[in-house]
């Protein structure tokens, strides 16, 4: 940007101080300047391309980490709320054994207590049952009775004593369950985590590569903008070129004519439709146009141009800008020019010493064709020049 900024700069001096700089140097730099741009958007978009590519991954990436993500939440949740679970389980089985303990103790107690009575104070307690039997049938009923008691309590003390043992049995169970639900649970957990991070690793790379986008994106709308103001001065330049070479082709023809006029002091003719074709000696006639006695012959003739004074090697000059068709010999002529200026106009310069021009050659108004001289039919050297509209010879006074 700074060096175009520069460069405009630079082409705004050269305008003012009217320095017809190279507009195809600037041309060629500013062509070069816009491949290069060219290139550099190449670049860019590759890598945006690239970038784009890498966001779209990223975000099927998320995607799917998403999705796994929502299965281990949902075990989690599930796995969580088993734990819950399984944990009133335990604390129900708890509180039941902690009962069936408070039974069995109450039970064994009472046991203690009644064998205590039997074997301590027995004398008085079941011995006096004993002993207080009517008979021997009435002492082994009573002996029977003991026995029962003794046998219910004992039995009551087992039952209690293997219920306690099997709710022990179920809260082991219990909590074994729960301390695996445990790990589970908190696998899952890991797992959890570690895939919110991931995700979070993931969205900032998307992130990261949006703002690359954008980026890219932005360059290349400068780039794209850049291009266009080169264009621009790319067809400024070009049109400037063109306007530079046709004013310098209407410098040079007008210098031309414009040379002769200020070295000629005889001059005091400014041409009307064709120039003086012999700037030396503007207006000096030798013979005029039409009937005459022939300077050779003597007898009567149809002149049919100016005869015009021309010294021997003076320059004979393009009555206006043209093509030459003839440049040779021809006939009377002698060395001859034929200019076809367009419009059914042409002139012709006869009898010159030497020729300067080819036919099929452009010329401007003013340029030297040819040197006079007194080729063909002359009796001295001067410029015999005709004026011919489609080829037929007119009076050349009213064109000069
Ligand atoms: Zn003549």
């Amino acid at each position: 940007m700074k060096k175009r900024i520069i460069t405009i700069a630079l082409a705004v001096v050269f305008a003012a101080f009217g320095v017809s700089t190279s507009f195809a140097d600037n041309i060629a730099d500013y062509k070069q300047e816009l491949k290069q741009n060219q290139q550099q958007i190449g670049q860019v978009q590759q890598q945006l391309d690239k970038t784009t590519n890498q966001k779209a991954t990223a975000k099927e990436e998320v995607e799917k980490l998403d999705k796994e993500l929502n299965k281990v939440n949902t075990e989690y949740e599930r796995l969580t709320k088993e734990l819950a679970d399984t944990n009133a389980q335990l604390e129900a089985a708890t509180k039941e054994l902690e009962e069936a303990k408070a039974k069995r103790e109450v039970q064994y107690e009472t046991l203690k207590e009644r064998i205590k009575v039997m074997y301590e104070e027995g004398d008085i307690g079941y011995l006096e049952v004993l002993l207080n039997a009517n008979d021997f049938s009435d002492y082994l009923n009573r002996m029977e009775y003991i026995n029962r008691i003794m046998d219910y309590d004992n039995n009551l003390l087992a039952d209690f004593q293997a219920l306690e043992q099997l709710i022990n049995d179920k809260v082991v169970e219990i909590d074994k369950c729960k301390q695996q639900l445990e790990t589970l649970a908190s696998e899952q957990a890991a797992k959890k985590s570690e895939l919110d991070g991931k995700v979070a690793e993931k969205l900032d790379l998307i992130s990261k590569l949006s703002k690359d986008e954008a980026s890219y994106n932005q360059q290349l709308s400068d780039l794209e903008e850049d291009n266009a103001q080169i264009e621009a001065l790319i067809q400024k330049a070009e049109k400037e070129a063109a306007a530079a070479k046709a004013a310098a082709q209407a410098a040079s023809a007008n210098a031309a004519a414009a040379s002769y006029s200020s070295s000629n002091k005889i001059y005091s003719y400014g041409g009307g439709r064709f120039l003086w074709p012999v700037p030396a000696y503007v207006g000096s006639i030798n013979d005029v146009y039409g009937y005459r006695s022939s300077p050779i012959s003597g007898k009567g003739e149809f002149h049919s141009g100016l005869d015009m004074k021309a010294p021997y090697g003076t320059d004979i000059v393009a009555a206006d800008n043209g093509t030459v068709i003839y440049a040779a010999p021809r006939n009377g002529y002698g060395n001859c020019v034929i200019i076809d200026h367009g419009g059914g106009f042409s002139t012709l310069y006869g009898h010159n010493s030497s020729l300067c021009v080819t036919a099929g050659q452009s010329v401007v108004r003013g340029q030297v064709i040819a040197k006079a001289g007194a080729t063909g039919y002359a009796t001295g050297p001067h410029c015999h020049f005709e004026v011919r509209i489609d080829g037929k010879y007119v009076n050349p006074n009213p064109y000069l």
